[in-house]
C-alpha cells in the first residue's frame, strides 16, 4: 500500500477534529474524501502532507513516516490547499518557475512549459494570476501541485466555486492526472465522487462512516417502503415480519418501513397482511439517491 493511515486522531483543545481514522490507499486509486463542512477533511490532508502533526496515530507514504521523513514525503506529494492561495500579482510563468525553484528542479523553463501545456494553461499563459478566472486559477493551482511530478496528488475541495463549465473541465483534468497518479480529493458533493473517484471515504465528525468503491455506494441505499393498511395494526407483530429492520409509525394504519438490504419485503408484507386479516391499501418503495445516503450517513 502506498499511503497507510493508522488510528490518526487530531484534537484541538477538547474537540476531536479526527478520531481514530485508518485506511490504506494503493496505486491507481482516485479517492474522494467526502464529508460536510467541519468533518475533518482538510485536517486529514494537512496531516498527510506533513503540514501539521496528528495528536496520535501515524501516516506512512511509501514506507516513510510523517514523523521522520517529511522531505521525502513532500517529494512524493503534490498538494492543492483549500482556497488555492496564489500570488495574484505574479505572472503564471514567474510563479511556476518560482515553485520549480523551491523544488530544486533541473531544466526549470522546460518543465514550466510542459506543465502549462498539461494543465491547459496555454491560452492564458501570458497573464498575471490576478487576471485569471477561477477555473484558470485552479489550473495554476494544479500546475503548482504537479510541477515536480509527484506520485500522489492531494486536492482540497478543488472544484468549489467553479461554474458548471469550469467544473467539467477541472474534473476531466483530474481524471486524466488520475490515470498515472494516486489522487485524493475532498468534496462535500456526492456527485463529484461519482463523477471522478474510484473510491469514496465518507467522513463525519472526524470519523470514517463509510469506505467503499464508488460503484458499490448504491448498496448502501436503505430499502424504505411507505405502507398503508385498511385497519389498525399491531406494531409489535409487524416488527417481527421477516426482513423488517426498522419501523416508523405515522398513524394507526400508516408506516414507514426500512427493510434489510437486498430484500424486497413487499410480497412478505402482503402475505403477512392476509394472514392477519388486513388489507394493504398502498405500498410504495422510496427511490433513494446517493445524495440521500450521504445525508443519512452525515446527519
Ligand atoms: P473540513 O475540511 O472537513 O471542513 P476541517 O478539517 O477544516 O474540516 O475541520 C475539522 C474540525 O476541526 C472543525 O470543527 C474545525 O473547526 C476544527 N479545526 C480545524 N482546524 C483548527 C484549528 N487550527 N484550531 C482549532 N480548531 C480547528
Ligand atoms: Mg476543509
Amino acid at each position: 500500500m502506498s499511503i497507510i493511515a493508522e488510528n490518526v486522531s487530531k484534537v484541538y483543545g477538547t474537540q476531536y477534529a479526527l478520531k481514530n481514522v485508518s485506511f490504506s490507499i494503493g496505486e491507481g486509486e482516485i479517492v474522494g474524501l467526502l464529508g460536510p463542512n467541519g468533518a475533518g477533511k482538510s485536517t486529514l490532508m494537512k496531516i498527510i502532507t506533513c503540514f501539521i502533526p496528528p495528536t496520535s496515530g501515524n501516516v506512512t507514504v511509501y514506507g516513510n513516516s510523517i514523523f521522520d521523513n517529511t522531505l521525502e514525503i513532500r517529494r512524493n506529494i503534490g498538494y492543492l490547499p483549500e482556497q488555492n492561495p496564489l500570488y495574484t500579482d505574479m505572472y503564471i510563468r514567474e510563479f511556476l518557475r518560482f515553485i520549480a525553484g523551491v523544488h530544486k528542479l533541473d531544466n526549470i523553463n522546460k518543465r514550466v512549459e510542459e506543465i502549462i501545456e498539461t494543465t491547459g494553461l496555454t491560452p492564458e499563459a501570458n497573464k498575471k494570476i490576478g487576471q485569471l478566472s477561477k477555473g484558470y486559477r485552479q489550473r495554476v493551482g494544479l500546475a503548482q501541485a504537479l510541477i515536480h511530478d509527484p506520485k500522489i496528488l492531494i486536492l482540497d475541495e478543488p472544484t468549489t466555486g467553479l461554474d458548471p463549465n469550469q467544473l467539467t473541465e477541472i474534473r476531466s483534468l483530474i481524471r486524466e492526472v488520475g490515470k498515472t497518479k494516486i489522487v485524493i480529493l475532498s468534496t462535500h458533493i456526492m456527485q463529484e465522487v461519482e463523477a471522478v473517484c474510484s473510491r469514496a471515504i465518507i467522513i463525519n465528525h472526524g470519523q470514517i462512516v463509510a469506505d467503499k468503491p464508488t460503484e458499490q455506494l448504491h448498496t448502501m441505499r436503505i430499502n424504505r417502503y411507505h405502507v398503508e393498511f385498511d385497519n389498525d395494526v399491531q406494531v409489535s407483530k409487524l416488527k417481527q415480519v421477516q426482513g423488517v429492520k426498522q419501523l416508523n409509525q405515522l398513524s394507526p394504519t400508516k408506516f414507514v418501513i426500512d427493510a434489510n438490504e437486498n430484500t424486497d419485503i413487499r410480497k412478505t408484507l402482503f402475505d403477512w397482511a392476509v394472514a392477519n386479516n388486513l388489507a394493504i391499501l398502498t405500498i410504495q418503495k422510496d427511490e433513494q439517491s446517493l445524495e440521500t445516503i450521504f445525508q443519512e450517513l452525515t446527519k
